[in-house]
Parts: C-alpha cells; sequence; structure tokens
C-alpha cells in the first residue's frame, strides 16, 4: 500500500436541529462575525438571529449564484472593511466556497488571480485564514470539509480552485433540517453532485483505506436515499441520509481527488452557464460507461476494475452484482431524476473539442483511475450531449 495522509475540518457537528447550536460554538473574541448567504439571505433570518441575541456583531453578504473571481473579490473586500474576525457561511457549495475563499484572502493581501490554479501565477497563500464556519443548505458539494474554493474566471472561460490546507474549515455545522425546503430539481441536481464525489473519491488512483469506508458509506447512503430525498414529499430519513452522503463524500475528495467527470466538470462550468451538479449528473452514465471499456479492452485486472463490481453491490444490495448492473442502475436513477443532458444544459456539439482538451489537463483527470484517450474524451461528451 502507497504511503497516505488525510486531513478534514478540527469539528464537525451533524444534526436535526444542530445549527441552533452554532452560537455555542464561537467565542466573543470572534466577534465581528462576516456571515454570507445566498440572495434569500432572510431565509436564515432566525439563525442569524441567534448569533446577535448571544452579542456577536453581524454583518452580512448575500452571495448570488455560482462565485466568479468578482464577487469573491468585492466580498473579501467587504470583510476586510467590517473587521471581521470570523467568516460564517450558511448556503450551499457556492456561499460556502466564497466565504471560504474570503477567509482565506483577509488574511492573505494580493490579488484572487496570482493565487489561483492554472489561470494565475498558482502562488501558495501564506497565513492562515480567518476562522471559517460552513453550515452547508444543499446536501451536495460537501465543501464543509474540504481545502478548496471553486472560483470562476469568466476571461478564461473556466473554473479553478484556491486551495490550501489551511482552508479547511474549522467547523462543518450540517443540519439536514436545512434542506428540507430544497425543490426538487435543485436536490436531484446537489444530491447527484454527492453521489458522483462519493464514487469518483472510492475509483480514485489516489483513493486510500480511510478514504474507501467514508466514500462506499457515503456511497451506499446515497443510493439508498437520492430519490426519496429528491421526491416533493418530505422524507427526513432520506434527507439526513444524503446530507450524511454530502459529508463523505467532501471528506473523501479532499482526501483522494476526484476523476473524470469533475475533470469535465471544471471547464464546462466555466463555458456553459449550468448548475454544477447538474453539469456533473449528465456525465455520470457516459464517463463510467467509458471507464468500464477502457478496463475492459486495455487493463482488465487492475484492482480499480473490481472496485467497480463493488459499486454495483453498494448500489443494489447484490454482493453477485457486476460493474454493468451499476451502469444500468446510474441510466434508471438519472432517468427518475428531473436532470437534464448536456446539450440541454447549453453545450454545443461544436464546443466539444474545446471542453475535451481543457479537461484532459484538469487535476481531477490525474485520479480518473485509468487514462482515457483524447478520443475517448469526445465520445464521453458527444454520449452525454
Ligand atoms: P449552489 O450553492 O449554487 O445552490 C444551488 C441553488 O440552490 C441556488 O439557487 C441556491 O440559492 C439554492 N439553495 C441553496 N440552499 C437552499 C435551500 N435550503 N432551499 C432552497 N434553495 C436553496 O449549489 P451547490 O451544488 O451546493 O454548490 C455548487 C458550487 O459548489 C459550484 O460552484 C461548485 O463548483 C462548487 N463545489 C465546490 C466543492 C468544494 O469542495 N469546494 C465541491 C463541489 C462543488
Amino acid at each position: 500500500m502507497s504511503s497516505f495522509s488525510f486531513a478534514t475540518s478540527s469539528n464537525i457537528r451533524f444534526g436535526e436541529g444542530c445549527a441552533k447550536t452554532i452560537p455555542s460554538l464561537l467565542d466573543e473574541s470572534l466577534s465581528p462575525l462576516f456571515v454570507l448567504t445566498g440572495s434569500d439571505s432572510k431565509r436564515y433570518a432566525q439563525l442569524i438571529g441567534l448569533l446577535t441575541q448571544s452579542g456577536f456583531e453581524v454583518f452580512i453578504h448575500p452571495v448570488n449564484g455560482e462565485p466568479d473571481i468578482n464577487t469573491v473579490t468585492l466580498a473579501s473586500e467587504a470583510a476586510r472593511e467590517s473587521g471581521a474576525q470570523c467568516v460564517v457561511a450558511i448556503g450551499g457549495g457556492s456561499v460556502i466556497d466564497t466565504g471560504k475563499a474570503v477567509a482565506a484572502l483577509v488574511t492573505n493581501s494580493g490579488k484572487l488571480i496570482d493565487y489561483l490554479e492554472g489561470v494565475g501565477k498558482g502562488k501558495a497563500l501564506v497565513h492562515d485564514s480567518l476562522p471559517f464556519m460552513a453550515v452547508p443548505t444543499t446536501a451536495g458539494t460537501g465543501a464543509e470539509v474540504t481545502s478548496n474554493s471553486v472560483i470562476g474566471v469568466p476571461k478564461a472561460g473556466v473554473k479553478v480552485s484556491l486551495r490550501s490546507a489551511s482552508m479547511l474549515p474549522t467547523w462543518a455545522v450540517v443540519d439536514p433540517e436545512l434542506t428540507y425546503k430544497l425543490p426538487p430539481e435543485i436536490a436531484a441536481y446537489t444530491g447527484m453532485d454527492a453521489l458522483i464525489q462519493c464514487l469518483e473519491a472510492y475509483l480514485s488512483k489516489f483513493a486510500n483505506p480511510l478514504t474507501d469506508g467514508i466514500a462506499r458509506e457515503g456511497l451506499r447512503l446515497a443510493a439508498r436515499s437520492i430519490r426519496a430525498a429528491c421526491s416533493k414529499e418530505l422524507d427526513t430519513d432520506a434527507k439526513a441520509d444524503l446530507c450524511a452522503a454530502s459529508l463523505c463524500g467532501g471528506i473523501a475528495l479532499a482526501n483522494a481527488k476526484l476523476g473524470s467527470i469533475h475533470a469535465f466538470a471544471g471547464p464546462l462550468g466555466g463555458m456553459i452557464p449550468a448548475p454544477h451538479g447538474a453539469i456533473c449528473a449528465s456525465l455520470l452514465v457516459s464517463c463510467f460507461s467509458a471507464n468500464l471499456r477502457a478496463f475492459d479492452t486495455r487493463d482488465r485486472d487492475n484492482p480499480s476494475r473490481e472496485k467497480m463490481n463493488d459499486v454495483a453491490t453498494l448500489l443494489t444490495g447484490n454482493p453477485q452484482a457486476k460493474a454493468s448492473y451499476a451502469l444500468a442502475w446510474f441510466e434508471s436513477l438519472c432517468n427518475d431524476l428531473p436532470l437534464k443532458s448536456l446539450g440541454e444544459l447549453g453545450l454545443e456539439h461544436s464546443q466539444i473539442e474545446e471542453a475535451a482538451r481543457k479537461s484532459a489537463s484538469s487535476s481531477s483527470m490525474k485520479g480518473n483511475p485509468i487514462e482515457l484517450t483524447k478520443f475517448e474524451l469526445v465520445e464521453i461528451l458527444e454520449a452525454a450531449l
């Protein structure tokens, strides 16, 4: 077994209603708090009220849509001006990633672009982030336990990461109640991200025994509950399962990396105005199928090929299940949920070459369990269109 390291948020709290305990985690020296929410900050008025009632000075900063270099820069300037001692992000991955980057940029001067991988100088963050609390309201990204923030760079037509071990959130507070009112369509595409992150971290070239255990359990939970968690009827057990799966996916990917689906999602997210989870979901079947074909034609005895059979067992509960069953299971799931194809999400056939080229150099592609040829990358996108 090759050597590995493992890190996650220093304090994880999970359970229905646990968000109400947030003030007890923070001490008064952390005031003022810079609190980021989605554009719907009223939805979290009660939660923010608990902070003010506990004596914290609070600056609220609403975030609209997935973060890009401009929105993150503006939010960082506002946080600096407020004199914030701690950053709290209450929202989906977009709000959490914005908050995570803000917490890092308040203590590290200079332009954001200089710190970005791929498009900037990739300068290292020197100083620790401000203390940062992540409170997810979607069950999807696991960003509450990862050390990167995904940021759009419109000029380069790509989404890239600001990344540092020091960006791991100080606290992750995962309260499934906060996801109860997610509309089914958003629950579906964010939930698919959670499932796919567990899948890709499990199959990743960089997986280790710790991430395997966590990713397998996350995949099992997501598989048993994703349909019910995305239905119009509230199923609190299913919602909790999907939140736990999202947490597992985040912990696993932060230590094992991902694979081809997320390697495509970075560039595609910069090329088409579609939600991250929806892009990932549209690629699940064609990427899993391409990996399976690649193993079967050129590396059948690779241990990761056996893991694909195990995936089928985790999804179906059948110990004899083969990888092809997993493929059928994924196809049926994608048909049952309100998801879209890559074409419906806005990708044109003429953009396929560019997306394939950009994905080949994405850091997530390094985790894909088998190397895919340029031809195979193009084939995946054509099949997902
Ligand atoms: P999101 O945060 O963009 O939210 C999706 C939609 O759901 C938004 O319209 C939002 O307003 C709405 N919403 C959020 N919570 C809600 C609630 N409780 N009720 C009703 N509506 C609600 O979606 P996401 O999938 O959570 O995050 C996507 C972002 O996270 C992308 O930018 C992606 O690249 C990034 N990401 C980051 C990591 C990481 O490790 N840092 C991992 C995966 C994805």
